[in-house]
């Protein structure tokens, strides 16, 4: 089999065979197909698109390029989430508290952030102390002790899947629904998940624009899934707004905070009810959404989620007390962006607000590029909600004054107030299983 042909059969429109899909995986991880080669199929793929059974085999192929996580020794049924990707999303860090309190195991691999979306484990740095990686051993006993434990994905854990992403990232290739799809899927089957809950996301902050794009990508999934054997569960989610006011890592571990002890904003809360209450029903450990959010919101009310994340932070070697007492690093420098007038917040572009927590520090350009851990945007005033003129909109948070100055730049462009109250749109669209 010679690369260039498989190459030139994708960009023919042809579909590509188990064999085949095996030996670029293969040959791509090993070293024998070039970075050129695979990028060239990439975009072929992008353009070209694949069937679902050629998915399925690539995500199969894919997981099968490293290690296999085995979690049978934490017992009963394991469910994993995954998010697309999204602007203040921090939903992990709350949903992760509150279905361990209701009886069912969290184990989870996270990601760092790429470009203008964050990622779990840099919020998590930014708690004194917290180890973002643990040993197999460690992560499966903190597991059967807590119930609760998210680390780095651990080293050769889907290989296939870093390669590519890396190339992808910087190909253009990244927004393709089987690219994705397997992308995603390669890493929960990898990760010994039998029950998959997927936060599908859609707008401007999110990898796919549209409802109807976000739509084929968690059916996608969610056949990937029925095909391999694992019940998944696709629920699509707005990502034209930011979730929760906070975005950067410290800022937004502060929200989560907040939010686990009853002072949540809306829009977060109901993301993570939903999330989490059908984690509870693919845990099988309550009969319907319904009875998973009670369960959920009374973990909250009565302090089971708060105190399971403490244990969680302490068990992880992170400072609990620093977090319960806000004191996590924090930029030295804010700025408020005052409102001209007096009217109602219009929506804000996630994407941009992205990009300019981006800017402030927050994210990375490229994935080794540095962080500033306590820089970002706190989003005062909300989409719909009322703003007096000279009242704050956005608070920036930064460390460097010509980040700021850009910064600052942006957050002009990005706020405007009306006289009437603007539509929004649901929060949920569908849920897909
Ligand atoms: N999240 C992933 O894990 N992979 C992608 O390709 C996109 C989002």
């Amino acid at each position: 089999m010679r690369m260039t042909d498989l190459i030139v059969k994708k960009r023919d429109g042809e579909s590509l065979s188990k064999k085949e899909i095996q030996f670029i995986i293969k040959g791509y991880v090993q070293g024998d197909i070039p970075d050129y080669q695979m990028s060239a199929w990439a975009m072929a793929v992008y353009f070209r698109g694949m069937s679902l059974e050629e998915t399925a085999e690539l995500t199969l192929a894919m997981a099968n390029s490293g290690d296999q996580l085995d979690l049978s020794a934490i017992g009963g049924r394991f469910v994993d989430k995954h998010s697309t990707g999204g602007v203040g999303d921090k939903a992990t860090l709350l949903i992760g508290p509150m279905v361990a309190a209701c009886g069912v195991p969290v184990a989870k691999m996270s990601g760092r952030g790429l470009g203008h979306t964050g990622g779990t484990i840099d919020k998590l740095s930014s708690i004194p102390g917290f180890r973002v990686e643990l040993t197999q051993e460690e992560f499966l006993t903190q597991v059967k002790k807590i119930g609760l434990s998210v680390i780095a994905q651990t080293g050769n854990l889907v290989p296939a899947d870093k390669k590519l992403y890396a190339l992808r990232d910087v190909t253009g290739t990244v927004s393709s629904i089987p690219l994705i799809a397997s992308s995603v899927m390669s890493k929960k089957i990898a990760a010994g998940a039998q029950g998959i809950v997927l936060d599908v996301k859609y707008g401007s902050g999110a990898f796919m624009k549209t409802v109807e794009d976000a739509r084929i990508l968690a059916r996608t999934m969610v056949d990937i899934g029925k095909a391999l054997g694992r019940q998944t569960i696709a629920v699509l989610s707005n990502m034209n707004q930011p979730l929760g006011r906070a975005v950067g890592n410290s800022l937004e571990v502060l929200e989560v905070a907040d939010a686990l002890q009853g002072k949540g904003p809306d829009d977060l809360m109901k993301v993570c009810l939903e999330l989490g209450a059908w984690m509870l029903v693919a845990g099988d450990s309550v009969p319907n959404v319904g009875a998973g959010k009670k369960c959920l919101l009374h973990s909250i009310e009565s302090g089971a989620a708060w105190n399971k994340f403490l244990a969680f932070l302490t068990e992880q070697g992170g400072d609990a007390q620093a977090v319960m007492d806000r004191r996590l690093k924090l930029a030295p420098w804010n700025l408020p962006i005052l409102a001209h007038q007096s009217g109602y917040v219009r929506p804000f572009d996630a994407q941009k607000v992205g990009v300019l927590a981006m800017t402030l520090g927050a994210g990375r350009t490229t994935k080794d590029s540095p962080i500033d851990l306590g820089t970002g945007v706190l989003l005062v005033k909300k989409a719909g909600e009322w703003v007096e003129a000279g009242e704050p909109l956005l608070q920036l948070y930064g460390s460097d004054k010509e980040k700021l100055a850009e910064g600052l730049l942006l957050a002009k462009d990005l706020v405007s107030v009306g006289n009437e109250a603007p539509e929004l749109p649901s929060l949920i669209e569908e849920v897909i299983q």
